[in-house]
């Protein structure tokens, strides 16, 4: 089986009550990991995975996990997301200045 990076997204297989996992969905993968709640996953959190909107790999983190289907920091819509992101972006500039 080759190595990929797991792209997941949250599924509920449980019969009889809800049992929420988050799932690989590439072909042929069926790996998947067992979430604590229906909006957490703390094994997941700080694993390597793929942005389901970007296909770029990102690092997981709880507000990733959050959602059905993972996406990175930069494909986030959320106004309040962006200014935290715009945020980082400016520091990063302003770091890049001092060390030129
Ligand atoms: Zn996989
Ligand atoms: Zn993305």
């Amino acid at each position: 089986m080759s190595q990929h990076v797991h792209k997941y997204k949250r599924v509920d297989i449980g019969r009889d009550k809800p049992y929420y996992v988050m799932q690989c969905c590439l072909p042929g993968c069926t790996h998947y990991t067992p979430m604590r709640t229906k909006l957490s996953c703390p094994a997941l959190v700080g694993k390597i995975s793929v942005c389901n909107k970007c296909n770029d790999r990102f690092e997981m983190d709880r507000r990733s996990l959050r959602q059905a289907k993972p996406t990175c920091s930069s494909c986030v819509t959320s106004p309040e997301q962006r200014e935290i992101d715009k945020a980082a972006r400016f520091f990063a500039t302003l770091e890049k200045g001092l060390a030129e």
